[in-house]
């Protein structure tokens, strides 16, 4: 296993270059996964290294399946830049940015979670409305594995979900618009419009490998380097370690290498 500490000196090297970004997932990243999302609140440390790394680095990005005003609060660091439910809202500079065909999905969106949920309603499993999107949990379900097959059945015999995406998550299933976004394109447009020679991405779940791949791709495309760090934990998805450049156990992990990160990120202060 490529631990991270173990690699500092590399770590360093990707750090130096400028422009440099960091993008960071949320949930079982800077914020420890809880039994429902409404629980879950982000590291204390992450937050004050984030904050102290916003003034240090060209671009601190929080990247998250939340919506964007939820995740824009939970972290509470308004000099960075944050991309909401699944690369489709960003928030910069204080506004909010997304594209108008999306908009349009809102409706569909109610009108599945109307159909779906008398259908899958059961002990522990919950739709989350979340405006563009909805995500399905059933991380509380006494039987989590009945659980994730009556909600695939229910899907596929959906008419109305035909019209979306699905992608699964740790315990739960995404519902998206039929639209190419993803954290991997998200973390793409920030490379492009950043024009960052230098990049490090954090993430532990399914959605974030398509980020990793997007630091990879640009690696070979552009004149940029870049690490793909995957956070391991109790519930880790199989070939996260294999897709990450190095891993981290952990959020007490993440806070340390933030830490790093503030006292060998120099060049600005
Ligand atoms: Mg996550």
């Amino acid at each position: 296993m490529s631990y991270a500490f173990h690699y500092l000196k590399s770590i360093r090297k990707i750090i130096e270059r400028v422009p440099f970004g960091l993008i960071t997932d949320v949930d079982g990243t800077i914020s420890k996964i809880a039994p429902t999302p409404q629980r879950a609140s982000i590291s204390p440390l992450c937050r004050q290294y984030l904050l102290k790394l916003s003034g240090q680095l060209d671009l601190v990005a929080a990247i998250s399946g939340r919506p964007l005003n939820q995740v824009r609060k939970m972290v509470g660091v308004d000099s960075m830049v944050y991309i909401g439910n699944h690369g489709l809202e960003r928030w910069r500079e204080g506004r909010i940015e997304s594209k108008d065909s999306i908009l349009d999905y809102s409706g569909i969106i109610k009108s599945v979670i109307k159909e779906l949920t008398p259908l899958i309603s059961r002990e522990g499993i919950s739709i989350e409305d979340k405006g563009i999107t909805a995500t399905i949990h059933y991380r509380l379900s006494p039987e989590p594995e009945l659980a994730e097959r009556k909600i695939l059945n229910t899907l596929n015999g959906s008419t109305q979900t035909k019209s979306l995406r699905i992608t699964s998550g740790k315990m739960s299933f995404n519902l998206l618009p039929p639209i190419e976004a993803d954290k991997g394109t998200a973390t793409m447009d920030l490379i492009k419009e950043y024009n960052l020679k230098g990049g490090i991405y954090l993430g532990d779940d399914y959605t974030d490998i398509d980020a990793f791949r997007a630091i990879h791709t640009a690696c070979h495309e552009r004149d940029f380097q870049g690490l793909a760090i995957g956070i391991i934990g109790s519930e880790t998805p199989e070939n996260l370690e294999t897709e990450a450049d190095f891993t981290l156990n952990g959020v007490g992990d993440v806070e340390l290498l933030l830490k790093w990160m503030t006292n060998n990120a120099l060049r600005s202060s």
